[in-house]
């Protein structure tokens, strides 16, 4: 049985912890800091933010004030949108490092592969940013790089040109959403998925058919949804800005779900929100 110290390989033969903690939507500030605070407290060795998430501040805070040793966590970030260019690239590195107050970041990501400001010139900025970030990588700065919300032409262009094949693809992954033809390209090129919105941002959560085949495990929803996402061999950032379901997100390491229930869970498409399309978002 899987446990919460457990890790993956990244095809770079480094270790992640298979779970990790979403702060989106947690304001900069005193939530942002104690939810972290409360996540490392229950478990969470994995940190999951982003410089458009406004909160790395908090995070570096918390971090400090837990006094877990640096080498113990796990801390991602992402590069917004607005970074379009190389020099761009370069030096939101510097400011998500120096904001994080961290002399390294485990792992940094092109949060969005098509920018709404760059839409008809997309592969030519994420080749840019490759570069910086590759850089950074050689410079110490990053031990691994990824990418989020790419689907399979976004990938296919990237690894034309990259020196270092992306680690992680980020994606909305629940069993909403199963995303099945980036999930199997992704693997067949040994990216790792991580699943964000684990639990569809609360949306698949007042599902009848979830909660009664939850039930049965004496789990809740969100346990159950994140225990099929780690039996799939995917990574869930479940996210929560509250102490009893940040300890309860991290509670699925003493059931498992069976084989057959899987099956009925790959079934729930739908119940919840469904993935955004990178080509048409409006950022
Ligand atoms: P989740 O799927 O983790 O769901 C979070 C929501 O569910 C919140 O409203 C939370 O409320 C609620 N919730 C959490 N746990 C429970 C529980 N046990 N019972 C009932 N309600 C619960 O949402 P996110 O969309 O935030 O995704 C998770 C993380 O993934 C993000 O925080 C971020 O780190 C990452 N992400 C990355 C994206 C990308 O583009 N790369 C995009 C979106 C997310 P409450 O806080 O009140 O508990």
């Amino acid at each position: 049985m899987i446990s919460k110290n457990a890790t993956y390989t990244l095809n770079n033969g480094k270790k992640i912890p298979i779970i990790g903690f979403g702060t989106w939507q947690i304001p900069d500030g005193q939530l942002a800091k104690d939810s972290v605070l409360h996540a490392l407290e229950a478990g969470y060795v994995h940190i999951d933010t982003a410089a458009v998430y406004r909160n790395e501040a908090s995070v570096g805070d918390a971090i400090i004030e837990s006094k877990i040793k640096r080498e113990s966590l796990y801390i991602t970030t992402k590069l917004w949108n607005d970074n379009i260019d190389y020099r761009m690239a370069k030096a939101a590195i510097k400011e998500s490092l120096t904001k994080l107050q961290l002399d390294y970041l485990d792992l940094y990501l092109i949060h969005w592969p098509n920018p709404k400001p760059i839409r008809d010139a997309w592969q030519n900025r994420n080749s840019d940013v490759w570069i910086a970030m590759e850089e950074a990588v050689e410079e110490g700065l990053i031990k691994s790089i990824g990418v989020s919300n790419f689907r399979e032409h976004h990938l296919k262009a990237l690894l034309e040109y990259a020196k270092i094949v992306p680690a992680v693809n980020q994606i909305y992954l629940n069993p909403s959403d199963q995303q099945e033809a980036v999930v199997k390209f992704s693997k067949k090129h040994g990216l790792l998925l991580e699943a964000y919105s684990p639990l569809g941002t609360g949306s698949i959560l007042d599902d009848v058919q979830l909660n009664k085949l939850a039930a049965t495990y004496n789990k809740t929803a969100s346990q159950l949804a994140i225990r099929w996402s780690l039996q799939k061999g995917y990574l869930p950032l479940p996210k929560s800005a509250n102490r009893h379901r940040i300890f309860e997100n991290i509670n699925v390491f003493d059931f498992e779900i069976s084989d057959t229930d899987m099956k009925v869970i790959d079934g729930y498409r739908g119940i919840g929100k469904l993935a955004p399309d990178a080509d048409i978002v409006e950022y």
